[in-house]
């Protein structure tokens, strides 16, 4: 499904002129138009899925292969130090744009970006409530 009011389906599509690494028939790989760093890029599928929750499983499986091979160009191609990457799903999680999208970002030494979060003291109580929380809805 393409929604014809989702700017990363016309992205994506075509429709919408781009800074593009890389196309296929189920996928376009940008150039993020506010990098956090040189060569932040963004892989979309063509077709429309808001999150992870939404996405075809083996649309993902091909996007998790196309990841590794864009990740492997920009480390020979941009000197990175590093490589983040990084999907996020819903407000609260940071997405911005309800349409399924993967950043692969280039890091670099003394890049001055914060991608990472703070770490907490965790309760052995807590994580055994939640290791059976989590494994009784797999
Ligand atoms: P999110 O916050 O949803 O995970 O990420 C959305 C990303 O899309 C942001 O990094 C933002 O800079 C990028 N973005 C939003 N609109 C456009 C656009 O029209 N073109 C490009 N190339 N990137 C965009
Ligand atoms: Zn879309």
């Amino acid at each position: 499904m393409i929604d014809k009011d989702c700017i990363f389906c016309l992205i994506a599509g075509g429709d919408i002129p781009s800074d593009t690494v890389y196309e296929d028939d189920e996928f376009r790989v940008i150039l993020d138009l506010n990098p956090a760093t040189r060569g932040h890029a963004l892989i979309l599928p063509k077709q429309h899925y808001a999150d992870l929750f939404e996405i075809d499983e083996e649309v993902l499986a091909k996007l998790a292969v196309l990841a590794k091979k864009i990740a492997g160009a920009m480390k020979e191609s941009l000197a990175c130090d590093g490589i983040n990457i990084i999907q996020n799903n819903g407000a609260a999680a940071g997405q911005s744009v309800r349409h399924f999208h993967l950043h692969i970002i280039p890091r670099y030494e003394n890049d001055g970006q914060k991608m990472l979060w703070i770490p907490r003291e965790s309760d052995p109580e807590v994580q055994k409530t939640l290791v059976e929380a989590i494994r009784a809805a797999l």
